[in-house]
C-alpha cells in the first residue's frame, strides 16, 4: 500500500542533504512524497522525485550566517517564528492532501503543531545527535546557555502557546527534549555519544548519502597521480576569511592538489592570487570530492563528518561552535582523525595536523574500516522500511 509521505525540514544543506536519499528510496517505493521547503532548496527536493510545497522562511535563504554568539541565541527566537510561520503557509494543503505520516527535522517544530492539529502520526529526524532521556548534545555540549534572555523569551512565548497548539500540561522543554515515538538517526550508533543509551524507538540510519548531481554537477580532479585534499567550513556559517587565507599559506605548492570551498559571505578574491594547485569555488559537489580525497580540512558539520568517513577520509576538524566541537572530540577520541580548535588554529597549527594525520597509518585504516561499514549498511533502505513498518503499526491502531 502506498500512502502520503510529508517531510518538513530546516532550511539547511546540512538538515536536507541526509534526508534526500530517504524521500528518493521512499519515491521509488510508490510513495507520495510532499516536502515543505523554500525556493533555495527546492531544486534539491524536486531532483529527487518529491513535491515541493513551497514557504517563505523567517531565515531568509539560510539559517545561522553568518555564525556569532548572538545570532546562535537570536535562532531560539527565529526557531519558534519559523514553525509559526510555517503552519499558517502550509496548513491549507496539507488540510486538502493529509498526509498519512509527517516526517520531520527536531528543529521544524511547525510539523509537530501541525501533526497535533490534524492528528497525524510523525517521525522525527535528527540529522545529527538523538535525543533521548539520557543524553542531548545541547545538555553534553552546551551551545546556548539556558539563561540567555533570547532562549528565555522563546521559552516564555513557547510554553504560552503550547496548550492550544495541542499540547497542554507540558512546559517548553518538556516538549522541546521529549523522545519521539520513531526517531531516525542519520550516524552509526557507534560513532553516537552515548549510542548505546538508544532504544528501539531510534533507528540508527547512518549517513544516508543520495545522487546529487542533478542539482550540484559533478566533479573531476585536475590530475589522477596528485593526493587531493579538499578544506570546507560547510555551508551555513562559512565568513572566517583568515581560516581560508591560511589554508591558502599553509599549502600554497605543496604536494596538495587543495579544493577549497569557500562559500557565499567569502569572495575568492580577497584571497588574491591563488597558488596553481588551488581549485577554490563558493560551493563544490562534495561527495564527487571525498571520493577522491585523501583528507578533508573541515568545519566538524556532522554531514560532513559522515561523509568523509563514508568515504574513508580521515579528517582535521576546526570547529566553529559546539556541536562541531564535540564531532571532532568524537573523530580524534575514534582515532579517526584531529581536532584543531579555534584557539589553536594557525598556519603552523594547520600544516602540522595535516601533515601528522596524513601520515598517520593507524588512522588511515580505521578510517578505511569505518568507511567500509558504513558502505554496507543501505541507510535509505533501512529508515524506509522503519517509516513503513512505522505506518503498518499506526493504521492497525
Ligand atoms: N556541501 C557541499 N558542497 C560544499 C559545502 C557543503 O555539497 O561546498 C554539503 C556537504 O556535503 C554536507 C552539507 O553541505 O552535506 C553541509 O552540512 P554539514 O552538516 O557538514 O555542515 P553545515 O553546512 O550544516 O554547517
Amino acid at each position: 500500500m502506498t500512502s502520503h509521505i510529508a517531510f518538513f525540514n530546516f532550511p539547511a544543506f546540512g538538515h536536507l542533504n541526509p534526508t534526500l536519499g530517504v524521500v528518493a528510496e521512499l519515491v521509488r517505493r510508490g510513495h507520495r512524497v510532499t516536502c515543505t521547503t523554500t525556493d533555495h532548496f527546492a531544486p534539491a527536493i524536486e531532483a529527487v522525485g518529491a513535491e515541493a510545497v513551497r514557504y517563505t522562511s523567517v531565515f531568509g535563504q539560510y539559517y545561522t550566517n553568518p555564525f556569532t554568539q548572538e545570532a546562535i541565541s537570536g535562532e531560539a527566537l527565529r526557531t519558534l517564528e519559523e514553525a509559526t510561520s510555517l503552519v499558517s503557509q502550509v496548513e491549507d494543503f496539507y488540510q486538502e492532501n493529509r498526509p498519512d505520516v509527517i516526517l520531520h527535522d527536531f528543529m521544524a517544530w511547525g510539523a509537530r503543531f501541525l501533526a497535533a492539529k490534524l492528528d497525524i502520526p510523525v517521525v522525527r529526524l535528527f540529522p545529527s545527535y538523538g535525543v533521548n532521556e539520557h543524553f542531548s548534545i545541547q545538555a553534553k555540549f552546551p551551545m546556548a546557555e539556558l539563561s540567555d534572555p533570547n532562549v528565555m523569551e522563546m521559552v516564555t512565548k513557547l510554553e504560552g502557546m503550547l496548550p492550544e497548539l495541542g499540547f497542554p500540561g507540558r512546559t517548553a522543554m518538556e516538549f522541546l527534549m521529549e523522545p519521539p515515538r520513531l526517531g531516525l538517526i542519520f550516524l552509526p550508533r557507534d560513532f553516537h555519544y552515548d549510542g548505546d543509551t538508544f532504544d528501539e524507538r531510534f533507528v540508527f540510519v547512518g549517513p544516508s548519502l543520495g545522487d546529487r548531481s542533478a542539482f550540484q554537477g559533478s566533479w573531476q580532479p585536475a590530475s589522477q597521480d596528485r593526493p587531493v585534499l579538499l578544506v570546507s567550513l560547510g555551508t551555513a556559517a562559512t565568513g572566517w576569511p583568515e581560516f581560508f587565507g591560511a589554508a591558502v599559506e599553509a599549502f600554497a605548492d605543496s604536494r596538495w592538489d587543495v579544493v577549497m570551498a569557500v562559500g557565499d559571505s567569502v569572495d575568492p578574491a580577497e584571497l588574491g592570487v591563488l597558488p596553481g594547485n588551488f581549485d577554490v569555488r563558493r560551493s563544490v559537489p562534495q561527495l564527487d570530492v571525498l571520493g577522491r580525497a585523501e583528507l578533508f580540512v573541515t568545519h566538524g558539520g556532522m554531514n560532513s563528518v559522515m561523509e568523509s568517513l563514508y568515504h574513508g577520509v580521515p579528517m582535521v576538524v576546526v570547529p566553529q561552535m559546539s556541536e562541531q566541537h564535540a564531532n571532532g572530540l568524537r573523530v580524534e577520541e575514534l582515532g579517526l582523525g584531529r581536532l584543531l580548535t579555534r584557539d589553536d588554529f594557525g598556519v603552523e597549527s594547520l600544516t602540522k595536523a595535516v601533515d601528522e594525520v596524513a601520515a598517520d597509518r593507524a588512522v588511515a585504516d580505521r578510517t578505511r574500516a569505518t568507511g567500509e561499514a558504513m558502505r554496507k549498511v543501505d541507510g535509505p533502505a533501512v529508515a524506509a522500511d522503519a517509516v513503513e513498518d512505522y505506518l503498518a503499526r499506526a493504521s492497525a491502531k
